[in-house]
């Protein structure tokens, strides 16, 4: 039996022996909140708060006092003040800093923990655990009503399963919410219990060695990529003896001057450029890992703060071209290890899915490197496309428990910081309660959260959601950095499905406005889809005569949800003037989306994209001809309306080297000089009426990243393309520009 399901064996017996104490009986309590005047400004916040919530949920305000007689009935709020007959077996020094008791003996209820945030976690754990209290979003709570609550005899002590648990959601980045879900990485003042503060947050390296500080009389300090030093882009030269000096200066002034720091960030910046001098190369092949030079560097630090600083923790990361493990090299005992779980699948569970094997084992190392100071970094959300509809739920329902049982100390969960993103507040939510105890039952949580958030719509929010996680497969796999053409969740049928039960949603809100909002904001990522689909030459959920509105509309949520972003890379595909702009040219553009195919036909050593077919000098609907390997292939129809894309993977399977024709008419009434966008994945060409107007060898994916002219005749004319496939994505995009 677990030493939880005992506390909860314990709890129901207790309560099932006295059933006639109560706190407040018909809108009255005998009690006082006791808090002493010694107690700390977290202790007397949490006195507040209990205070609060008990008169939210009764309407008995209790009188807070500092003093209490032998035969009061009191709830003691803080270990400060508490007679020895209530703190019996005891110690209140053991309590780690978020740890608590809640102990009713059937008069007197102590509530208390260790310093700073443990009694008022106490508080928030009294409230959610023993009186129904929560806290979903930051509009939305529960609280019940009840003039009566009874105080049964309760021994409730606890403790989160992670000692850092932060989120980056900016629906949850709310002070309240915050305390509330006792989640500690955000930034609380010191005076609400304060927070878990990781200084400076991540990628730190320019920060220890300033490029602009150095890099013009000291190029050395810096990376050497492909045998030149770099100031931009880059990393460190950790061998250089001068840059550990430096960032060991830099380090000491952090912790002078930032005494509310838990931990030290010295880590790569973000992306490449690693050292390749010839004493980081040499260090990073003896260790078989660049972490090797990265934790060698990071211990020379160390173990000079740890002779000044000895209660002081340092933070490296194990990312991108570290997060193979060192073959002999050890953190030293006051460096933690933040390993990234970033190149996998997130369709499915960390221990279900073969996708995630180099991680496991990666993780596996980690472990007994870092001997009890690793933390995950983990990401929870599509980084190409925030609003993209993401069906990740039982990936994080499932792996939040399962670093917490590999003993790892400490979880962030990366969101969407530009808000709106799917879900946001439910990720946030779920996941912070699964981070103070993650035996909880996920989906429990799940359907509590949707139930209480969408309340007379929850039904169809609950059947959408289930829609989208019903398409993942056991090989459906889903990249954080999928696009909606990649997973196979996102076609007709179920678009068409989730707009009916949004529908249906909106509908069952009616006129409650607070409830339509947030129905709607759970729509965004559909109507998202839907403007996707139509800035990519697609016509099916959106036309050229309806855009202006749903343009407009989500115009609409971008502003009243302050959306900064709609992608990681905010400047490129995350932009949202961009994505503005491809809606408003694709209205203005004319896809062809229908068209006769044939293929594959052999692209050995690239040899496809000049050598002639048979459909570049006749054309046979009726003929077969031989494909690659001899295949007997023949001309067929094929038709996109979904997007503009042609996706020869679709219509010809998957392959490699092989190459395939698109071919159609275009009729005009009169002669005219056209202007024409392409996107080709991989190499294109393509004739008009026989002539080669336009051969691109590389691919430019995505509509309209090419345009050339012709002259096309009156009456019909031959638009015949060829597309080689040298790999991934295989298909082009062909539209008549201002048409
Ligand atoms: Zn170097
Ligand atoms: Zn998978």
């Amino acid at each position: 039996m677990t030493r939880l399901l005992f506390l909860l064996t314990l709890i129901i017996f207790l309560s099932a022996c006295s059933q006639d104490n109560v706190l407040v009986k018909d809108g009255h309590s005998d009690y006082k909140i006791f808090v002493s005047d010694k107690a700390d400004a977290p202790e007397k916040y949490a006195a507040g708060e209990l205070q609060t919530y008990l008169y939210k949920i009764s309407g008995c305000k209790l009188e807070i006092v500092h003093q209490a007689g032998e035969k009061d009935k009191i709830i003691y709020v803080g270990f400060k003040g508490v007679p020895s007959s209530v703190l019996e077996h005891l110690t209140p020094a053991d309590f780690g800093n978020e740890e608590y008791i809640i102990r009713s003996d059937g008069k007197n209820l102590l509530i208390a923990g260790g310093e700073t945030r443990g009694t008022l976690y106490g508080v928030i754990g009294y409230l959610s655990d023993h009186l129904g209290c929560r806290w979903y979003t930051k509009e939305v709570s529960k609280i019940p009503s009840e003039s009566t609550i009874p105080l049964p005899r309760i021994e409730d002590r606890q403790k989160p399963a992670f000692e850092y648990r932060g989120m980056d959601w900016r629906e949850s980045l709310d002070t309240a919410w915050v305390i509330h879900n006792r989640v500690n990485g955000m930034r609380v003042g010191d005076s609400l219990g304060g927070s878990y503060i990781t200084y400076p947050f991540v990628h730190t390296f320019y920060k220890l060695v300033s490029p602009e500080k150095y890099f013009h009389s000291h190029p050395e300090y810096f990376s050497e990529v492909n045998g030149k030093r770099i100031g931009k882009d880059g990393q460190l030269c950790l061998t250089n003896p001068d840059v550990v000096k430096i960032a060991m200066a830099t380090v000491f002034d952090w912790i002078r001057t930032h005494p509310e720091a838990n931990v030290f960030s010295i880590d790569q910046n973000d992306g490449g450029g690693y050292c390749e001098c010839k004493n980081c190369r040499a260090l990073d092949e003896k260790e078989g890992s660049h972490a090797g030079t990265l934790l060698a560097f990071v211990n020379r630090i160390a173990d000079t703060v740890a002779k000044v600083y000895p209660k002081i923790k340092l933070q490296t990361l194990a990312y991108d071209y570290t997060v193979v493990p060192p073959e002999h090299i050890r953190p030293a005992d006051n460096v933690m290890i933040r390993l990234c779980h970033y190149d996998y699948c997130a369709a499915h569970p960390i221990a279900r899915c073969s996708e995630n094997k180099p991680f496991l084992h990666q993780l596996e190392e980690w472990k007994q490197i870092a001997k009890g100071r690793l933390t995950i970094w983990d990401y929870y959300t599509d980084f190409r496309n925030y609003l993209m509809p993401f069906p990740n739920f039982s990936s994080f329902s499932h792996d939040v428990k399962f670093y917490a049982d590999n003993g790892v100390k400490g979880l962030f969960a990366e969101g969407d910081a530009e808000g709106g993103g799917e879900f946001a507040a439910l990720r946030s939510w779920v996941i912070a309660q699964l981070m103070w105890r993650p035996d909880q039952d996920a989906q429990h949580l799940i359907d509590e959260y949707v139930n209480n958030v969408y309340g007379k719509a929850a039904s169809y929010i609950a059947a959408y959601i289930k829609l989208l996680h019903d398409q993942v497969k056991p090989d459906t796999h889903l990249s954080i950095w999928a696009e909606p053409d990649e997973v196979n969740y996102l076609d007709q049928p179920i678009i068409h499905k989730a707009d009916s039960l949004f529908a249906l949603a909106r509908k069952a809100a009616d006129e409650d406005t607070a409830l339509s909002a947030r129905v709607d904001l759970a729509y965004l990522p559909v109507l998202w889809t839907k403007l996707y689909a139509f800035s990519q030459g697609g016509t099916a959920y959106i036309n050229k005569e309806e855009w202006p509105a749903a343009l407009s509309r989500f115009n609409y949520f971008i502003n009243r949800y302050h959306i900064t972003g709609l992608g990681a890379d905010t400047r490129t595909y995350g932009s949202i003037e961009k994505f503005l702009e491809k809606v408003r040219v694709a209205a203005v553009t004319k896809f062809y989306t229908d068209w006769l195919v044939i293929g594959p036909f052999d692209n050995t050593d690239h040899k496809g994209h000049v050598k002639i077919y048979p459909p570049e000098h006749e054309f046979d609907s009726a003929r077969t001809y031989a494909g690659v390997k001899g295949k007997k292939i023949n001309w067929q129809a094929y038709h996109n309306n979904t997007t503009g894309y042609i996706d020869f993977n679709k219509i010809f399977g998957p392959s490699e080297n092989v190459v395939a024709y698109a071919r159609r008419i275009i009729t005009l009434p009169e002669a005219e000089t056209m202007k024409f966008g392409v996107g080709n994945n991989d190499g294109i060409r393509i004739w008009i009426n026989g002539k080669l107007v336009f051969d691109q060898a590389d691919a430019a994916i995505g509509p309209n990243q090419h345009f050339f002219t012709a002259r096309l005749n009156k009456g019909g004319n031959t638009i015949l393309i060829k597309v080689d496939q040298l790999g991934h994505g295989w298909g082009f995009y062909f539209a008549a520009m201002s048409h």
